[in-house]
């Protein structure tokens, strides 16, 4: 299991980020449980693949990525304003910000 992300949220909610833009979010950010860890909630629902894991920060809930056919992280922004996400991906430390369009590292 990926646990890379909760030392994300521990430097994004202490302001140890670099980030493109001033994202104001950040206040926002949860100390968040993934909603699932073996893979896309959605897709798992309807037995459908994804590329790559995002989780939201806001509420946990892991969905895919663009690249994937059904899109869940971002449909899930669309239908409940929640702006943050992470990667959920092992390899990755990111945070994106929807509403600014602002990448955000760990440093
Ligand atoms: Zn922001
Ligand atoms: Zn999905
Ligand atoms: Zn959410």
């Amino acid at each position: 299991m990926n646990e890379s992300y909760k030392e994300m949220i521990e430097k994004a909610r202490t302001g140890q980020v670099e980030m493109e833009e001033d994202c104001q979010h950040l206040a926002l950010i949860q100390d968040v449980t993934p909603s699932k860890t073996e893979g896309c909630e959605d897709c798992l629902k309807i037995g459908d693949k994804w590329v790559h894991l995002r989780m939201c920060l806001i509420c946990g809930k892991v969905g895919c990525c663009d690249n994937s056919k059904n899109k869940h992280a971002s449909r899930h922004n669309k239908e409940t304003g929640h702006a943050l996400i992470c990667s959920f991906e092992p390899s990755e430390e990111w945070i994106w910000c929807y509403e600014d369009e602002a990448m955000i590292w760990a440093s």
